[in-house]
């Protein structure tokens, strides 16, 4: 492993799954990818046209609730008006058939995360974000409830234009389908490999690995140290119950995911304690994103363990997370062609930076 700062050239797989793998390539000779051009953020707070700024309730379908509830709501449910396609016209980011199901039984929703038109979500408050995440929670139990036959109520948020959003009122989408979507569903396969083998869950093992200041790997064949791994430079942000980790084998090069340290399968189960430590570090993470990135667009996907019957081996060998994947770079050619993820910024470089960025009380 090479310090940062120094080249990198190599492929790095996915250790939660291994099936997905990722070429860092920083090299001079390497060829940057196109940048996504960096998008003016519409930073006003009301909107007169827009259809998800308080006093345009009529413009959207009825809502399914408001937090709080009344006229000076922060936080809004309501329908998507167009199922599927959304107000995103495009949704390639969620692999799995999504038409069928959606036609089927599954239900699409809108949550318009704030009252405030262009606000970013390292601008929100903490106490904001913890009530976000409550909401999220509150309405996928309710979900889940309303029809055993949905396996998995996916919470994501495209923000920007390269992250597939439209409406740049700040929302996110909660979908809630009778089958997994595919990612979630190789996490839980491989993850439930991992643990019966190991008997221990890979995420708690990459999140004392990443705590670890150094971790030695050695040669299978001749026992000799191959190379020692400073593992601590993978740390993004620490809070009292929650750590974002910039993963070692990421396929976006600023990608971070949040994680409880305590094991917990369910994101259902957070409780209030937990989501202000989870806003913390997500606040703060987002913060450093946008120092070090800038008006940065992106999805993030929460990732919780599935419902249904042969889910419940799970509680043990999942482990509950947050993906953020900033849009930075357009896949090129190769990518697509290949499936292999090119990340031209090394993991440790990236983590480095975000880490430096002075953010300050925030
Ligand atoms: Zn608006
Ligand atoms: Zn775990
Ligand atoms: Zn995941």
């Amino acid at each position: 492993m090479s310090e940062s700062g120094e080249n990198v050239r190599e492929i790095r797989i996915n250790p939660i799954v291994p099936t997905e793998s990722v070429l860092v390539a920083t090299a001079r000779g390497m060829r940057p990818k196109n940048a996504e051009e960096r998008v003016e953020r519409d930073t006003r707070a009301v909107v007169e046209t827009c259809p998800f700024c308080r006093g345009n309730e009529e413009r959207t379908p009825p809502q399914i609730k408001s937090y709080p509830d009344g006229d000076a709501w922060e936080i809004r449910i309501v329908p998507n008006l167009y199922p599927v396609l959304g107000d995103d016209r495009t949704q390639s980011n969620i692999a799995f058939g999504l038409q069928q199901v959606i036609d089927g039984y599954g239900r699409h929703e809108v949550v318009i995360d704030n009252a405030s038109h262009g606000i970013a979500l390292h601008e929100m408050t903490q106490q904001h974000l913890a009530d976000l995440f409550s909401v999220y929670q509150q309405r996928m139990a309710e979900l889940y409830a309303s029809d055993r036959r949905l396996k998995y109520v996916l919470v994501f948020k495209n923000f920007g234009a390269a992250a597939g959003a439209s409406i740049a009122h700040t929302h996110s989408q909660i979908i809630a389908t009778p089958v997994v979507p595919e990612n979630v569903q190789n996490e839980v396969q491989h993850s439930r490999e991992y643990h019966k083998k190991l008997s221990h869950c890979v995420f708690c093992s990459l999140i004392d690995e990443a705590l670890t200041y150094e971790a030695t790997i050695y040669d299978r064949n001749s026992g000799q140290i191959r190379r020692k791994i400073n593992v601590g430079q993978y740390v993004i942000e620490r809070g009292q119950r929650f750590v974002a980790i910039k993963p070692f084998a990421s396929r976006f090069e600023w990608e971070i995911h949040i994680l409880p340290l305590q094991h917990e399968a369910d994101f259902l189960k957070a409780d209030r304690d937990d989501l202000d430590d989870f806003a913390r570090v997500l606040r703060r993470t987002m913060a450093r994103l946008d120092k070090v990135v800038g008006g940065v667009q992106y999805n993030f996907f929460l990732h919780s363990v599935p419902h249904g019957g042969e889910y419940d081996d799970c509680q043990e060998s999942y482990h509950w997370h947050l993906e953020i994947c900033p849009r930075t770079s357009i896949p090129t050619g190769f990518e697509l062609g290949s499936g292999l993820f090119v990340s031209t910024v090394s993991p440790e470089a990236a983590a480095e930076a975000l880490r430096n960025a002075d953010i300050g009380d925030a």
